[in-house]
């Protein structure tokens, strides 16, 4: 029996980045393809937009305004990285809204897990901007949910994206509620992420990899720097930032992880929280790479070890 929940919505695809752009519609094409290809056929849970309430936990009103103004009147967004257009309203507030929508549901016993496939990603955008893709922090918005509004005192975000999630880190920097861990390249977008930056009561963690190291010293990182610090904080909820730009084959990263390594890291943190874990999409720009780590990252999610 299958109940790890995959989030799904076709306005993922709509949010329109132009030609050029590595963070593209085919992202999503990719991972359900594969999904079709190994015959996975998963429960899609329904979900509902984020609300202007849920999004101001986390975004200033500037901000909020700021990102509607642009998507509905097809303007350009100061950061070129990060476009916008009209679809993309919709879109930004159903990948945040449906990171709620996933958290909801594992606490009401429905899944025991979700896994989120949309676009745009979160985990760059900060309170008071939009960068590196990211419009909304879903990431952001779904731990400020369950703290504030679901009531939990202990939640953790692990995010093994290829970057650091400089947005994450800034909104939960001080709260000793959410303990934040990162593992990114470093020297690498957005520059941020340092080791000695461990928040006002030890919840925030960074390590930082090498261009180019071999994959085994994520394992080790992973096994002997976030197992241990997460065992301790013993969160009630696991959030994921899931970017797959650490593989391989990634245009956007200089990382040698396949999608066995992605099932390997799934794994190893589905004892935390009691396996409460809610994942949700960052990166990932080589599209074949992209889908098989999907499925491996939603499998280690589901089945059993
Ligand atoms: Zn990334």
């Amino acid at each position: 029996m299958s109940d790890t929940a995959v989030v799904f919505r076709e306005e993922g695809i709509f949010h329109d980045t132009g030609p050029y752009h590595p963070e593209k519609p085919a992202r999503l094409e990719a991972i359900l393809d594969a999904f079709a290809r190994h015959k996975i056929d998963p429960p899609f849970l329904e979900i509902e937009p984020v609300t202007r309430e849920d999004l101001l936990r986390i975004h200033t009103v500037q901000h909020v305004d700021t990102i509607e103004r642009t998507c509905k009147n097809n303007l350009d967004y100061p950061d070129p990285d990060t476009v916008m257009g009209e679809a993309s309203w919709d879109a930004a507030l159903l990948s945040a809204g449906g990171a709620i929508s996933a958290c909801k549901a594992v606490l009401e016993g429905k899944y025991k897990s979700v896994f989120e496939i949309m676009r745009p990603p979160g985990h760059h955008a900060e309170p008071n901007r939009a960068m590196g893709f990211c419009l909304f922090n879903n990431v952001a918005i779904a731990g400020r949910w369950l703290t504030d509004v679901a009531g939990l005192k202990r939640i953790a975000i692990f995010d093994f994206d290829v970057h650091h999630g400089n947005g994450t880190q800034k909104a939960f920097y001080d709260d000793d509620r959410v303990y934040y861990i990162s593992i990114h390249q470093f020297p690498h977008y957005p520059g941020t992420g340092f080791p000695e930056e461990r928040g006002k009561n030890n919840t925030n963690l960074n390590i930082q990899m090498m261009p180019g190291v071999p994959e085994e010293l994520w394992h080790s990182a992973i096994e002997n720097l976030v197992l241990p610090e997460l065992k301790r904080f013993k969160p009630e909820f696991l959030l994921i930032s899931a970017g797959f730009d650490a593989h391989r084959k990634d245009p956007l990263g200089s990382q040698n992880l396949e999608e066995e390594d992605f099932a390997k890291i799934t794994r190893a943190l589905k004892g935390i929280a009691g396996g409460r874990i809610v994942s949700l999409l960052e990166g990932g720009y080589n599209l074949e790479a992209l889908g098989e780590s999907c499925v491996a990252h939603y499998l280690a999610l589901r089945d059993e070890i």
